[in-house]
């Protein structure tokens, strides 16, 4: 049976590993060579100096200024193409506000996110094939989940288990959360190649 997935944008499609360590560097909140994980640089920049206000300025720069460093999730694009030839619709419903904090350049997050998505073939009829009405950002967590409900999303893939036990998250809607360890009721998929075999057996 064909079925609509939703699916996050952001740490789910997109990866920031990268850019999270370069724009850390470029902005001077961490010193030191080699490559962090999005976890050390939260780690290594909350404690620094700079805390707490530190690594908010760091967020509004890396999902607009510094967005070209993001990657898309390995894995990622084979889901699409095996969803599409099963005939299942997909949706991209992300959770982001129009400008960041602290971001003196005051970037239009969804815009670039959504050049972003051009220039990685979201757009290209021979590449993700998303119609650009496919794709919509929320404001707020009540407002995207609210999103995922007026969607009718038989299936939502996330990385963040608040989004997905929420409480005004659709029963119905199977969950799937996109990360390197679960909880009891909430299994874990640490990879691309897994959420496919799970989402799509
Ligand atoms: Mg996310």
């Amino acid at each position: 049976m064909p079925m609509l997935i939703g699916i996050d944008f952001d740490n789910t499609i997109s990866c920031y590993d990268h850019a999270f360590s370069y724009a850390a560097r470029d902005m001077g909140l961490v010193v030191g060579c080699g490559e962090l994980t999005k976890e050390e640089v939260r780690t290594r920049v909350r404690s620094g100096p700079h805390g707490e206000t530190g690594w908010q300025r760091l967020q509004g720069r890396v999902y607009g200024h510094y967005l070209e460093h993001a990657s898309v999730f390995e894995g990622f694009a084979d889901f699409v193409g095996s969803a599409r030839a099963r005939g299942h619709r997909l949706r991209i419903i992300s959770h982001k506000t129009r400008f960041g904090h602290f971001d003196p350049d005051r970037i239009d997050l969804t815009a670039a996110a959504r050049d972003w998505m051009g220039r990685h073939g979201f757009f290209d009829a021979a590449g993700l094939a998303f119609d650009p009405a496919e794709v919509s950002f929320h404001p707020s967590r009540d407002d995207k989940v609210a999103a995922i409900v007026a969607t009718g999303c038989e299936a939502f893939i996330d990385d963040l288990p608040e989004v997905l036990l929420d409480p005004g998250f659709p029963s119905a809607t199977r969950r799937f959360l996109f990360a390197a360890a679960g909880r009891e009721d909430l299994p874990a998929f640490p990879t691309w190649a897994a959420l496919t075999k799970a989402v799509l057996a």
